[in-house]
C-alpha cells in the first residue's frame, strides 16, 4: 500500500515572515546589494540560503558605519532610532515589518502620546526583554513603556497609576489573559486599566490546529531546529496527542524503521520551519 504524506498548511513561516523573504529576494533577484538588520529568520537554513542569494546580515552597530545602501528591516521592526540612523546615513530602508507589528507599534506610540508617563499613565508590554519585537514596540515610547515577561512580574506594577496593557504579537494568550484578570484585582478605583488583545492569531492558533494534524496520523514527522523554544513547545504538543512522533532536522534524519506498519505520516514543524524544508523530508519518504 501506497503511504500517504501530508504537509500540514500551518507549518512553517508565518505570513509576516514569508513577505519579507520575498521581499528580499525580490530585491536580491534585481542584482542589487542588500543588507538585513538582523537575522531575517529563527532558522539557520534559510538564513544561509538568502546569504548564498547575497543578503548580508547586518546589526546596528555595523549599520551606524554603512552609508549610501539599502538596508531591509526585519518582520519583527524597528524603533524610530534606526528610521532616523537611515535618513542620516543616507541609507535606503526596504522596509518588510509585519503589517500587523507595523499596526501595534502605531497604537502604542498613539497610546503614548496621549498619555505619556509623566502624566501618571504606564504603559505596559507583556513580551520578551531584549526581543527585537519588543524593542521595536517600546522605542514608541521614549522608552518609558515597562515589560513584564510573565504573569510572575505583574505584581511589581503600580496598581494607582493608568495602565494600559498590550502585548508582544507571539506571547501565549493563556497568560496574558491571567495578567488581565491580576490588574483587574488589584488596580485602584481611581485609575484606568485598559488591555489590547495584540497577540497574532497566526501563531496563537498554531497548538490547537498542530494537535488536530497529529491526530489524524499514523506517524508524526516535527521538522524543527532543536535550538528552536517554540519547536519545543509545538513538537511535545503533537507527541502528547500522538505518540509516534518524532523531531527531526532534516530529510537525512529519518529512520526507515519507523516506517513500518504505517499507513500515512504527517509532516509539520515550528513557526521557524521553511516549507522546502518539509517538502524535501515528503520527497525522501516518497522515494523510501
Ligand atoms: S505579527 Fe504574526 S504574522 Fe506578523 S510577524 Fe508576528 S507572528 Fe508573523
Amino acid at each position: 500500500m501506497s503511504l500517504k504524506i501530508e504537509i500540514d498548511n500551518g507549518s512553517g513561516f508565518c505570513f509576516g515572515v514569508t513577505t519579507a523573504i520575498q521581499k528580499a529576494e525580490e530585491e536580491l533577484a534585481k542584482g542589487n546589494t542588500l543588507y538585513c538588520l538582523g537575522d531575517i529568520v529563527h532558522n539557520g537554513m534559510e538564513c544561509e540560503r538568502l546569504r548564498q542569494l547575497g543578503l548580508i546580515t547586518i546589526d546596528h552597530e555595523q549599520m551606524a558605519s554603512l552609508h549610501n545602501v539599502k538596508v531591509l528591516l526585519r518582520a519583527h521592526g524597528e524603533p524610530p532610532a534606526t528610521y532616523e540612523l537611515a535618513r542620516k546615513n543616507n541609507i535606503e530602508i526596504i522596509d518588510a515589518t509585519c503589517p500587523v507589528v507595523l499596526q501595534l507599534q502605531k497604537r502604542i506610540r498613539k497610546q503614548y502620546e496621549a498619555s505619556p508617563s509623566g502624566e501618571g499613565a504606564s504603559i505596559v508590554i507583556f513580551g520578551k526583554k531584549g526581543h527585537a519585537e519588543v524593542l521595536g514596540l517600546v522605542g514608541q515610547t521614549q522608552s518609558e513603556a515597562i515589560v513584564i515577561e510573565n504573569f510572575d512580574e505583574v505584581s511589581r506594577l503600580d496598581f494607582t497609576r493608568d495602565i494600559y496593557l498590550y502585548s508582544q504579537t507571539t506571547k501565549s494568550l493563556d497568560e496574558f489573559h491571567r495578567i488581565i484578570e491580576y490588574i483587574q484585582q488589584h488596580i485602584s478605583p481611581t485609575a484606568t486599566f485598559r488591555s489590547f488583545d495584540t497577540i497574532c492569531r497566526n501563531v496563537a492558533n498554531r497548538m490547537p490546529n498542530i494537535s488536530s494534524f497529529a491526530t489524524k496520523h499514523d506517524l508524526v514527522l516535527f521538522v524543527c531546529g532543536r535550538k528552536s523554544s517554540n519547536g519545543r513547545v509545538l513538537y511535545n504538543e503533537c507527541l502528547r496527542v500522538n505518540a509516534n512522533t518524532h523531531m527531526i532536522e532534516g530529510p537525512e534524519e529519518i529512520d526507515p524503521a519507523w516506517l513500518e506498519g504505517i499507513e500515512t505520516v504527517g509532516i509539520c514543524g515550528a513557526t521557524s520551519t521553511p516549507k522546502w524544508l518539509m517538502e524535501q523530508c515528503r520527497d525522501a519518504l516518497s522515494n523510501e
